[in-house]
């Protein structure tokens, strides 16, 4: 029963699976159809393997450029803030964004030595250098509200000291601790549209 048992343990690993669920996922995929398990580990293993980050705004991609940021009809003006990349697929399901995205992949957090480079701000600043004077930026963050948020907002702002750039914030009725992930899309729909400023900076 060694193998049952990691199977669970590595099961157990995954966000959102509890013990309980680990051991049901086990013996789903012990009682699986000859093929499964080999088109599971073989769809983990290319994900893993093709995916890498976009060059521009870090969320997942197979080229050096998503789709979101090859898209002409997004606007560069606007730069959403997320945290993690299913962020973005929270944010776009709302279908009222209509910018681009910047994803951290984490939060400034001194505890888990995450800092500004690991979340490429400075990549962000050049991003928005590059624009030059085609006309101001909104950095609208959307970020879920937590300690770590609001310190990683502030070096945000500092990264862009100078820039023509407005920072906003989307308001919603998340706790403390909230996942805009779990989120419905009528309450970040109107997070987004009730957005508000909190630094203009330039
Ligand atoms: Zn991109």
């Amino acid at each position: 029963m060694k193998s049952l048992a990691q199977l669970v343990h590595e099961l157990g690993k995954l966000p959102g699976i509890g013990s309980k669920t680990a051991t049901r996922l086990a013996y789903f995929i012990l009682n699986s159809e000859g093929g499964y398990v080999n088109r599971l580990s073989t769809a983990m293993m290319e994900a893993k393997a093709k995916l890498r980050n976009c060059d521009s705004c870090y969320n997942y991609t197979e080229e050096a450029l998503c789709d979101l940021c090859k898209n002409p009809s997004r606007t560069d003006h606007l730069i959403a803030i997320v945290e993690r990349p299913s962020d973005v697929d929270a944010v776009l399901s709302t279908q009222s964004f209509a910018g681009k995205f910047h994803v951290l992949h984490g939060l400034i957090s001194p505890i888990d030595g995450t800092g500004p480079e690991e979340l490429h701000l400075n990549d962000l600043r050049k991003r928005v250098e590059a624009l030059g004077e085609t006309g101001a930026v909104e950095i609208m963050l959307a970020l879920n509200p937590s300690v770590e948020s609001e310190a990683t907002a502030l070096y945000i702002s500092k990264t862009l000291q100078g820039l023509p750039v407005e920072i906003s914030k989307i308001a919603y009725g998340l706790p403390m601790g909230g996942a805009l992930e779990y989120a419905d899309k009528m309450t970040i729909t109107k997070a987004i549209s009730n957005r508000v400023s909190v630094q203009s900076c330039g």
